[in-house]
């Protein structure tokens, strides 16, 4: 295999003339091949490990009232940290397979409040245990668009997450779509920390966390919306963000939607 690179034209107009530069990629691509395998075989023999441990805890666990308040507060900080591992074991496995090529979306007509509906309701809990309010606002129009609904509901999940993680108590969270001719946008905005905006540009990207304390201390991995951003592009769709510092955040999910006037065929 092999990437090629060609010179543009001056600023000023004048013709540089051609500098092609050709340079062989097979070995890169095998390489990136082998590291991806690598994080993929890892991760599922990582998974193994924790699900026993995550049993032996529950046993533990269940002699709830015989142990210490100081024992039960050490069981507590192991299964969130078992949390977390467990969820940045599945976030890269989930990247391992979009390299691969073994992503795919199952697409078909997906109606979006009912996805968004769903992820607000698994991130209740840890909402209300924060303080933070979360409120939906789905107008009154159609909101179907075509997607792959446990996909999309990752989408939303992990945005919602983040608004709530990244929020003090008192804070409020907000889901509204709105609809365009060939398109649908989803913004979740929440009144949290927000986001300075020299970070903005690589906020999508693997890993990055924009503080880091902040992040470990609220149980962050810099993979969440890195895997949002390439759900979205698999779509065909796009995302962004605003925020600031101590006001709040809105990222903004924007998808197609079926055409307002479908093609006969298509409504079949
Ligand atoms: P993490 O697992 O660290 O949350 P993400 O990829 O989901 O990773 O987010 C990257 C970084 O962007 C986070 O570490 C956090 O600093 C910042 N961030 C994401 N969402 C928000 C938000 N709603 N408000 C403030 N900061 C956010």
């Amino acid at each position: 295999a092999y990437a090629a690179r060609m010179a543009r034209p001056e600023e000023d107009g004048r013709d540089p003339g051609v500098i092609l530069a050709v340079r062989d990629i097979t070995e890169y691509r095998s390489l990136e091949r082998a590291k991806t395998a690598f994080v993929s075989d890892l991760s599922h023999e990582i998974r193994t490990p924790l699900t026993t441990i995550q049993s032996a805890m529950g046993i533990v666990q269940s002699a709830g009232e015989r142990l210490e308040p100081a024992e039960r507060r050490a069981l507590q900080l192991a299964e969130q940290e078992l949390r977390r591992i467990r969820s940045m074991v599945e976030e890269l496995l989930t990247l391992a397979q979009m390299d691969s090529q073994q992503y795919s979306l199952e697409i078909g007509p997906t109606n979006l409040e009912d996805v968004i509906r769903e992820a607000v309701e698994s991130i209740g809990a840890k909402a209300e245990r924060f303080g933070i309010t979360v409120e939906t606002d789905f107008g009154a129009g159609e909101h179907t668009c075509p997607g792959d609904a446990r996909k999309l509901y990752q989408v939303f999940l992990n945005l919602l997450d983040n608004a709530v993680k990244y929020s003090d108590p008192g804070a409020h969270v907000r889901v509204s779509v709105e609809e365009g001719e060939n398109e649908l946008s989803v913004r979740v905005s929440d009144t949290g920390l927000g986001i300075p905006e020299d970070d903005l540009p690589q906020l999508f990207e693997r890993f990055y966390r924009v503080d880091k304390a902040r992040s470990r201390a609220s149980g962050g991995s810099g993979l969440g919306l890195s895997i949002v951003k390439e759900i979205v592009e698999l779509h065909g769709g796009r995302v962004g963000v605003e925020s600031e510092l101590g006001a709040g955040s809105t990222f903004t999910v924007t998808l197609p939607r079926f055409p307002a006037t479908r093609p006969a065929d298509y409504a079949r």
